[in-house]
């Protein structure tokens, strides 16, 4: 295995904000309108309606980065569309570049303060695939459900984010890609934040990047990622055929999946992959399963037989990921021959698995931790207790008890 050294270069600009510093701006994002919105207000002014479509295709083109640079608008018009919309919700980004500049980390400062992050990730052609443009996005600041191997988990909830801001992290990547003359080619809901806990929002946001008229990607190349809350997995079910649904699994074990995601405890693994198993019925979609490995957790023989058992049969695939160091744990990744041995037991039951080394650890796992950065560090007997806790929590999972911890606070129904 290759070990990529981080290549971190300096940061500057941004104001360190663990929680909103500020009132939100109340103007609504233009990238958070749909069509019909924009033109019902060109219409109420007396504005010709090619004007909205000019303003539509300006705000997606990924050429133009405020209303002051649509110069085939008139002046005046462009005025009042500032005065009334915020042409970009992300007011400031940074972006640190790894892998050399393969991967663009980006966190991005919205109106109150809040950061959340993006990262891009860049695949060169090969032989056998075309030049990909992965870009993974957060859909709240912060995390409710609290996975503590999870740097997003670790920053507690902030607020869940509005359409606009969600689909502006990808106009800002395409901004950057196109002026190279590059096009992003997929989006994956896999950063800060559960996005099924804002599946409104969320789903607005998916509709944004999938119109034609807009960002014009396909849904195949959208990919949204839960912790398993059932009731939202039901619905985007029953709005059929969509994008690609990521379950993060982790354990098969209740009483270990209870300590790594902690709302099992209200949505068991079983009712997860029940209503997974139904998504891909009724949409003939493939499940994607994360599972983010915990050296001597949730990587034994008995964990990955589990597995096995509990996914034989389905209409899945499996990803198998080493986990990121993050600090506050006492955990590390699992090291790739155990890896490998746990692939090997999924797939001699039939099961579809692919081990993701580098990129793949990348993608969820770069999410959050460097607005964690920013948060601050606890004091160190904090994280002492914290990681003696999870250290008791996991011995007893590991027995078989069950936790007696309760729901994480804002886990509700979506
Ligand atoms: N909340 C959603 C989506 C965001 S997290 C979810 O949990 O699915 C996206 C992915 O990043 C999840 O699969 C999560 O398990 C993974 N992840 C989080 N922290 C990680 C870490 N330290 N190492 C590796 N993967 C991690
Ligand atoms: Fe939230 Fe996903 Fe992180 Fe868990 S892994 S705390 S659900 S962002």
């Amino acid at each position: 295995m290759t070990v990529e050294k981080p290549v971190v270069v300096p940061f500057f600009g941004l104001r360190p904000a663990p929680s909103a510093s500020r009132p939100r701006d109340e103007r609504p994002g233009i990238g958070g309108l749909a069509p019909d919105e924009l033109a019902a207000w060109f219409r109420e002014r007396g504005h010709p309606a090619y004007r909205g479509r000019q303003v539509l295709d300006a705000a997606w083109s990924g050429r133009q980065a405020t209303f002051d640079d649509i110069l085939t608008l008139p002046g005046p018009l462009r005025a009042e569309l500032g005065a009334a919309f915020r042409f970009d919700t992300v007011e400031e980004s940074e972006i640190r570049h790894t892998d050399g500049v393969l991967t663009e980390k980006a966190v991005h400062r919205l109106s109150d303060g809040l950061l959340v992050e993006s990262v891009l990730m860049h695949y060169p052609a090969r032989a056998d695939s075309r030049e990909r443009h992965t870009l993974c996005i957060s859909s709240q600041a912060g995390c409710a459900v609290g996975c503590p191997f999870c740097a997003t988990g670790e920053l507690g909830m902030e607020r869940d984010l509005e359409t606009a801001e969600i689909v502006d992290q990808v106009r800002n990547a395409a901004r950057r890609l196109v002026a190279d003359e590059k096009h992003l080619t997929n989006v994956v809901y896999m950063g800060m934040g559960e996005p099924l806990l804002n599946l409104d929002r969320v789903l607005e946001s998916i509709a944004a990047l999938n119109d034609p008229k807009r960002f014009g990607l396909g849904a195949r190349h959208i990919t949204v990622s839960t912790s398993g809350v059932v009731p939202g997995i039901r619905r985007l079910t029953a709005l059929g055929p969509q994008f690609t649904l990521a379950i993060s699994l982790h354990a098969a074990r209740n009483a270990l999946r209870d300590v790594l995601v902690p709302l099992n405890r209200r949505w068991p693994v079983e009712e997860v992959v029940a209503a997974a198993r139904e998504h891909a019925q009724v949409t003939g979609r493939r499940v994607t399963y994360e599972v983010t490995m915990i050296d001597g957790i949730n990587d034994t023989d008995v964990d990955a037989d589990a597995m096995a058992d509990l996914l034989r049969g389905e209409h899945a695939h499996v990803n198998l990921i080493p986990m990121n160091a993050v600090a506050h744990t006492p955990w590390t990744g699992t090291p790739i021959p155990t890896v490998e041995r746990f692939a090997e037991r999924l797939r001699a039951a039939g099961i579809a698995t692919t081990i993701r080394f580098n990129r793949g650890t990348e993608i969820g796992a770069a999410c959050g931790q460097l607005a964690a950065e920013h948060a601050g560090q606890p004091t160190p007997i904090v994280v002492q207790r914290r990681r003696e806790k999870l250290v008791a929590q996991s011995a007893a999972a590991l027995r078989g008890e069950r936790s007696t911890e309760p729901v994480p606070a804002g886990v509700g129904e979506p």
